[in-house]
């Protein structure tokens, strides 16, 4: 997952003299630290609604500073300008959006719900400026005779349309009606996000008889025998909603009626009433959109989001989605049957149930492949891993990676790399933060501190970081993670790279369209598993030893084993997804029977859930929002970009990695991404690959 804030940027920071209101605020003062990083010791929470506060009046000040000018409008003086406002604002934001995703607070969460309505109508008065709105027009109208760079031109539309897409062209009436739309929204995703994380923190399923661990790996007994002693229940085990918690527990416990509690507690989450249900938010939030999408001119929400992606309408969405459901789904349905043949040994008669999916699907996997989960993760302890995805950032771009010790971090366990180039030049800075914690969301993404781009003839080196809820270490064992993080590492290490890399002059142009985002990240996955990298930094935590060829080979063979579920799991969330924003209906459904008619449609099978259900899918909460599709789109490229690699016999070939970091990772968003990949692969990506790759052919 890829996340950015939103607010647009600015202009040179001057350095105040301390101030007695705030003097002691450091997002008042430049900051001393190395390579310039938040000095996260000196934050506290009573810094951000000032700062935020000032940042916004600051961005106010400067945006009538281009109102107010007499020259006539210009690239320069209205767009180049326009995008370098609001950097006061940016800086106090990328730390605060990221702590509220990493390592919040009840305050930090105080702090947001006041803050995002505020933001809100901030956005609102800057896009609904009359003046503002006719000066950035006129530079449109005029672009033909403007002799603009392609980057140029496309921050000028990307400006332009991004006005015209908020309601600037709307009337009076409908402006308002937009704005209180947006206030409404803002404070709404704030309180589905509250809400999720109380509710999967919440959770908790505590085993009190050891009988009942029964075919756990001893690293996950240990895990919840810590995290029981923790939580003061010294002596039993604790299991919750975090990933390197419930995925074992369900791969491998035979107590099925602790698997049937621990996943439908997953399932139920946010859908059981009370403080920590959304399903009204979620049904009013695709209401709300829909009557957005109806007043800006289009059909549905799907249709206002597509037009900026590659799919371009819900049409090219469901094409995609329609070559890979089907066979996707019979192989799914014949896993089934497998599975099904499985469970009738120790249980004649039972049908298959959720619960059971991956339990049973080890135990295939074991006797038909030979191949147990647990027997890689030795190989795989999370510096090992971490050192992989580095060697082959070294192997393909000559980058190289130094920890840095005497450098902030917002919590103990946050780790901070610097980037350099080949030639030793400094690229950026890389924070990984790879545990779960109780004020950590779930899932995995990667995000900004500090965004690259040209300030007065001067690179911004960036600042990128990588939030996770991976495996942790538990007594003197280091982590040792499971192959589906091993490949989570690489991807959010792909997004790294992608912010690293971007080369481009303007901060309007650094963002791709979602479901090209996808693209940099997916692709790094390929490398993960393939034979000749893992033998390069899988290597046994306890002797050193690299991971016996026979053992790779097995573990790849199994891989292909499950990918009708893990497909159709993905899927079923993607067209819950689409399927609620193509909803042209703006008074608020139930969410419950719209989900259950939705995935009836598709013939999506009782004994897979959807990855996610509609009250915790927090993507489409977010910026994924007709966009979950993106991770399918992405793949097709993701697997003909690998290709290239394929076809020239060398998986670091260096004229193919040069040549996909010059049209592809530099580029950010600077031209249409399809031209950017036509011009690193020479033609348009193909589904094949990819269906291969899945055995779905
Ligand atoms: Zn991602």
């Amino acid at each position: 997952m890829f996340s950015r804030t939103l607010l647009v940027a600015l202009m040179t920071l001057p350095t105040f003299a301390a101030d007695p209101v705030t003097g002691t605020n450091p997002f008042f003062t430049e900051w001393t630290t190395p390579f310039g990083v938040p000095p996260f010791a000196s934050i506290q929470e009573e810094h951000f609604l000032p700062a935020l506060k000032e940042g916004m009046a600051r961005q106010k000040r400067e945006v009538a500073a281009i109102t107010a000018s007499k020259e006539a409008p210009t690239f320069q003086n209205t767009v180049v300008a326009l995008e370098q406002t609001g950097q006061f604002s940016d800086r106090v934001m990328s730390v605060f959006s990221n702590l509220v995703g990493a390592e919040t607070t009840s305050k930090l969460q105080a702090v947001n719900r006041e803050a995002m309505p505020l933001l809100s109508a901030h956005r609102d008065d800057i896009q609904f400026d009359p003046i503002l709105f006719q000066r950035v027009k006129a530079v449109w109208e005029a672009r033909a005779s403007l002799k603009l760079e392609p980057d140029q031109v496309r921050l000028l539309e990307r400006t332009y349309k991004g006005f015209v897409r908020s309601g600037a062209a709307l009337d009076a009436a409908a402006q308002t009606r937009m704005r209180a739309i947006n206030n409404e929204q803002s404070r709404l995703g704030v309180d589905f996000g509250d809400r999720l994380l109380k509710a999967t923190k919440g959770f908790s399923l505590v085993v009190t008889d050891a009988k009942d661990l029964a075919g756990l790996p001893e690293g996950t007994r240990l895990a919840a025998a810590a995290a029981a002693k923790k939580a003061g229940q010294d002596g039993q085990w604790l299991f919750t909603l975090d990933g390197p918690s419930i995925w074992p527990f369900l791969e491998y416990a035979q107590n099925r009626e602790l698997r049937r509690r621990l996943l439908t507690g997953y399932l139920e989450r946010c859908n059981q009433g009370g403080d920590t249900d959304t399903n009204a938010i979620v049904s009013r939030v695709t209401a709300l959109r829909a009557e957005k999408a109806k007043l800006l001119g289009y059909r549905t929400w799907a249709d206002f989001v597509l037009e900026e992606n590659m799919a371009k309408d819900p049409k090219g969405v469901y094409g995609l989605l329609d070559q890979i459901w089907k066979p996707a789904l019979e192989v799914a349905k014949r896993e089934r049957t497998e599975l099904q043949a499985m469970m009738a040994k120790d249980l004649p008669g039972q049908r298959l149930e959720p619960w059971d999916w991956r339990y049973y699907a080890e135990k295939v996997k074991q006797a038909k492949y030979d191949f147990d989960e647990e027997s890689v993760k030795p190989y795989f302890a999370i510096d090992a891993v971490r050192r992989g995805a580095f060697t082959v950032a070294t192997k393909l771009y000559g980058l190289s990676f130094s920890e840095v010790k005497d450098i902030p971090i917002y919590q103990k366990d946050v780790r901070c790399f610097e980037v350099k180039e080949a030639d030793g030049r400094h690229l950026g800075l890389l924070y990984l933060d790879y545990h779960p914690r109780p004020g950590k969301r779930g899932g995995a993404w990667m995000s900004s501190y500090r965004s690259s781009w040209v300030k007065d003839g001067k690179r911004i080196d960036p600042v990128v970081v990588n939030v996770c809820n991976f495996t942790a270490p538990s007594g003197d064992r280091p982590a040792l993670l499971t192959s589906d993080e091993v490949r989570t590492l690489f991807h959010e290490f792909g997004h790294a790279l992608h912010g690293l890399f971007y080369a481009g002059r303007y901060r309007g142009t650094a963002g791709t369209p979602r479901d090209f985002v996808e693209l940099p990240s997916q692709v790094m996955e390929n490398w993960a598993m393939e034979p000749e990298v893992l033998r390069l930094y899988a290597k046994h935590f306890q002797t050193g030893a690299v991971i016996p060829d026979a053992l790779m080979a097995k573990m790849r063979r199994a891989a292909t084993f499950g990918q009708g579920f893990a497909t159709v799991e993905y899927m079923a969330a993607s067209l819950l997804d689409m399927d609620w924003h193509t909803l042209t209906d703006t008074k608020p459904v139930d969410t419950a029977s719209f989900e259950k008619a939705s995935l009836a449609k598709w013939g999506l099978i009782a004994e897979i859930p959807p990855r996610y259900r509609s009250p915790y899918f927090n993507h489409i909460m977010g910026g994924y929002a007709a966009g979950y599709y993106s991770y399918i789109w992405s793949a097709v490229l993701d697997s003909d970009a690998f290709q290239a690699f394929k076809e020239k016999g060398n998986l670091f070939d260096p004229a193919t990695a040069a040549k996909f970091r010059a049209e592809v990772l530099s580029r950010g968003g600077t031209e249409d991404p399809a031209l950017l990949y036509r011009r690193f692969r020479g033609a348009d990506p193909k589904v094949g690959p990819l269906l291969e790759k899945r055995g779905l052919k």
